[in-house]
């Protein structure tokens, strides 16, 4: 199979992580019998400095045309980049808001893995955390509260603001479909998180969920509310495997779920749209800290770039297979900084990209 893949190698630690994400699906078309066709797309600062804006409808249409982007992370120091010297609509992330506002990536996905090898770096204590865990938090991100109508007024001499909530039953209907379909090519259960007890908003969602859940009987869905969840998440986070949820309360709740992995290095995530396309990124930013040092864990690209084979591309034995090696490659003892810990070797961006490839096998 051709892959047809737009890459977006970003700013700061972006070009470095990437080329191995690169690396890596390279050696998974070597052993499954498929060539990567990658188109190169300026985004960020990258752009700023060659365009003078942070994306161009050029590279918009240019990503249209390409079945799924890879991208490492984007933006600078503010502190220190020229790049926050320009107005905020020029700056390096607009170019992030405008992509994802063009290609409509309505579903964000972001799995949050604890490796039974990196438990250590967990918060929680480590009966809970035995065995590791693995779930997906699937957020809604064009809807709700962050997009609802608001407004600051003063009322009787008092200061008075108002942020709306607003969903209606086509855009839970299909982030809905797209959970459910998710959880059938893993354990096949989704936690739909609202706050039913109170919103309206919520009573609508868990209603359409409802009905979309009759088309997937395999699946099974449960109903949590939204405080619940925030506790269930570190009391036993082995329970959830798909959770479903609207915009502010996914903002929340995967972070908390990430936090729970220990390093945001290891941390993968998609934005989809109802087509098969996808943006994959890491969760993390560009890291100017430690830009160019080759000393950046690459594994959240590589793990993003084994979602887009999932997903855009629905070749689950292929994206197995790099989570495999990635699993492997933890287990032989191979660390980058951010995950180092006692007795372990240490290694750079480059050599765990290699080492990641060594481990790819049918
Ligand atoms: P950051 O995630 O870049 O860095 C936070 C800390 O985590 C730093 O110490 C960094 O060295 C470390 N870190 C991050 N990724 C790592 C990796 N792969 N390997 C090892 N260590 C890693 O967050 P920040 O410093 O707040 O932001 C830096 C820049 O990134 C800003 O310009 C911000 O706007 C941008 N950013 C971009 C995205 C994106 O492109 N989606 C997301 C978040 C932040």
């Amino acid at each position: 199979m051709k892959l047809n893949i737009g890459v977006i190698k970003g700013d700061g630690i972006g070009p470095e992580i990437v080329t191995e994400a690169m690396k890596v699906l390279d050696k998974v078309g070597e052993v499954y019998g498929h060539s990567c066709d990658y188109t190169q797309l300026l985004m960020g600062g990258a752009s700023i400095d060659v365009n003078g804006v942070p994306l161009t409808d050029e590279t918009v249409e240019a990503a249209q045309k390409c079945s799924a982007v890879l991208m490492g992370s984007i933006g600078g120091d503010a502190a220190t980049s020229p790049w926050y010297q320009l107005e905020p609509s020029k700056r390096p992330e607009a170019g992030l808001l405008k992509i994802r506002k063009a290609l409509n990536l309505f579903a964000n996905l972001r799995p949050a893995v604890l490796y039974d090898e990196l438990k250590g770096a967990c918060p929680l204590k480590e009966e809970i955390t035995e065995g590791g865990f693995d779930m997906m938090i699937m957020r809604e991100l064009t809807g709700g509260l962050y997009f609802g109508e608001r407004e600051t007024k003063e009322i009787d001499g008092v200061m008075t603001a108002c942020d709306s909530l607003t969903y209606n039953e086509d855009e839970i209907r299909r982030i809905a479909k797209r959970g459910f379909d998710i959880a059938m090519k893993r354990r096949k259960k989704v936690t739909s998180v609202d706050k039913a007890n109170v919103l309206d908003s919520s009573r609508l969602w868990r209603k359409v969920v409802a009905e979309v859940a009759k088309d997937y009987p395999e699946v099974t869905l449960e109903n949590m509310l939204v405080d619940n969840c925030a506790m269930q998440l570190v009391k036993d986070p082995k329970q959830f495997d798909v959770i479903l949820t609207e915009n502010m309360f996914g903002d929340i709740l995967s972070d908390e779920a990430s936090m729970v992995t220990g390093s945001i290095g290891m941390l993968a995530s998609a934005s989809l749209n109802e087509t098969k396309f996808g943006l994959y990124e890491p969760s993390g930013g560009s890291a100017p800290d430690i830009a160019g040092k080759g000393i950046a864990n690459p594994i959240a690209t590589i793990l993003s770039a084994a979602m887009m084979l999932r997903f855009s591309f629905d070749l689950d034995k292929e994206a197995d297979a790099i989570e495999r090696a990635v699993s492997k490659v933890l287990t032989d003892g191979y660390r980058t900084g951010d995950i180092m810990s006692e007795g372990k070797s240490k290694v750079g961006t480059a050599q765990m990209g290699d080492l990641i490839c060594e481990r790819i096998c049918q």
